[in-house]
């Protein structure tokens, strides 16, 4: 039933090597699966929008504000223009009847137009007012967000190094089963643990505790007639089946 033999006290040490690689496999498990990993990944995608609406407001800001500056140019400019006309019209400059109602007329319409300018520069400072209270939200979010993050990294670590504490422990003790067993059977075992999961299950009441099947008779005879150094495997999963007082052979 194979080439490779062990006593079965090595045999029995192969048992205890499943149970730490399965410690270890459920360690690896809990460190990948811990939910502050995922809450994580949630406030950093979070972080991300807020990043960009930020940048957006800020964008929109800039130009509104250049938007302002012009429009503020435009009403003194209108200004000006409406002094040195009045300043004209006061100096008694125009005497033409003709000429003074282009001028008066002239007036009236900057008049209009500044009106007009000062109209837009007050909806621009309404909506820079809009603007500025939304980024102030993004800014207060942001800042709550970031101590947040820093809250659960913080309790991510603290429960990554505790399972680390613990997987360094079952590596050690891992580390000295494997030196009691025997080359050939550790490579066949950790090359059935690869594909498998897991590279040897406990024979029990006829069972193959690996695949959880029983075993025909016909398996089982043969089980019974082969020597106990035989290094014997699961017909049905191929994982090494490690014969014992409570293997109802
Ligand atoms: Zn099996």
């Amino acid at each position: 039933m194979g080439s490779v033999k062990a006593s079965p006290q090595i045999q029995l040490r192969l048992l205890e090597l499943a149970d730490l690689d399965a410690e270890l496999a459920r360690l690896d498990h809990r460190r990948h699966g811990l939910p502050e990993v995922a809450e994580l990944t949630r406030l950093e995608a979070r972080a991300g929008e807020l990043k960009d609406a930020l940048v957006g407001t800020e964008t929109e800001l800039g130009d509104l504000s250049r938007e302002q500056t012009r429009a503020e140019r435009d009403v003194e400019q209108v200004r000006t223009r409406i002094e040195k006309d009045r300043a004209r019209l006061d100096a008694g400059q125009v005497s033409a009847a003709r000429e003074l109602a282009s001028l008066q007329s002239e007036i009236e319409s900057l008049h209009r137009r500044q009106g007009d300018l000062e109209e837009v520069v007050l909806e621009l400072m309404e909506r820079r007012e809009v603007l500025d209270s939304r980024h102030d939200e993004l800014t207060t979010e942001q800042e709550g967000l970031g101590g947040e993050m820093a809250a659960v990294a913080a309790r991510r670590d603290a429960a990554v190094q505790e399972i680390d504490e613990q997987a360094a422990k079952a590596s050690d003790r891992r580390a000295g089963v494997a030196a009691d067993v025997p080359a050939d059977l550790l490579a066949l075992y950790d090359q059935i643990r690869k594909s498998k999961g897991v590279g040897a299950a406990m024979l029990r009441a006829g069972r193959c505790e690996g695949c959880h099947l029983s075993l025909n008779a016909a398996d089982l005879n043969a089980i019974r007639a082969s020597a106990p150094d035989e290094v014997i495997r699961c017909e049905e999963c191929r994982r090494i089946l490690v014969r014992t007082p409570e293997s109802g052979l």
